[in-house]
């Protein structure tokens, strides 16, 4: 089907439409919004989308999503170098960060182990994982995985990868739905899930 506004706008609808949460018929309705405020919202959203595609890196400690290598969390000193939470997204990261309930530092792992999708834990940053517990006084980890097959099997992974070196591996109490994402949660829900933490 041809976008009755032309080739341009056509274009913008098909890459808006691959986002999550959009499909044609929304994209179409954005694109409208837009370009009907053009100097108010589409000049000013066509520059901060060019400012983040320029500046946009993962944090090579964490694997955070930011525009400075550390990020801001990991180069921040106030952080408590001793807990490291473990999660599977940045999405997570973000909603954790989001809520304030967590004071320490991050580990994304990109992912979560599945034979189903053939993931391996080299295709994590398992191993990015180990190094960073072994030299930087780690002294807690805290598993913040989804409560999916996948997110308990990539849990016992990593527990077992880190026995034995004199570490408290714990994971989130109760409140994580199953199969949810902790992006899902509201604040509340997952500051209590965080205090609620249990020795793995
Ligand atoms: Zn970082």
């Amino acid at each position: 089907m041809e976008e009755p506004g032309g080739p341009e706008i056509a274009r913008l609808i098909a890459l808006m439409a691959k986002l999550p949460g959009l499909g044609p018929r929304s994209a179409r309705r954005a694109v409208l919004a837009m370009a009907r405020r053009r100097e108010a919202l589409l000049a000013p959203l066509a520059r901060a989308m060019a400012d983040v595609a320029e500046r946009a890196k993962l944090c090579g400690l964490c694997g955070n999503l930011g525009t400075s290598d550390p990020c801001a969390i990991c180069a921040d000193p106030r952080r408590d170098p001793s807990a490291l939470c473990v999660v599977e997204d940045v999405g997570d990261l973000w909603a954790l960060e989001r809520a304030g309930v967590f004071r320490g530092r991050y580990h994304v792992l990109g992912g979560v182990l599945s034979a189903l999708d053939g993931v391996g834990p080299q295709a994590l940053r398992i191993p990015q994982l180990e190094a960073r517990v072994a030299e930087a006084g780690v002294a807690e980890v805290i598993l913040a995985l989804g409560a999916t097959v996948d997110g308990a099997t990539t849990a016992h992974y990593i527990a077992e990868r880190l026995e034995g070196r004199g570490l408290r591996v714990t994971s989130l109490g109760q409140g994580v739905p199953v199969g949810g994402s902790l992006d899902y949660l509201d604040d509340g829900t997952l500051g209590a899930a965080l205090r609620a933490r249990r020795e793995f």
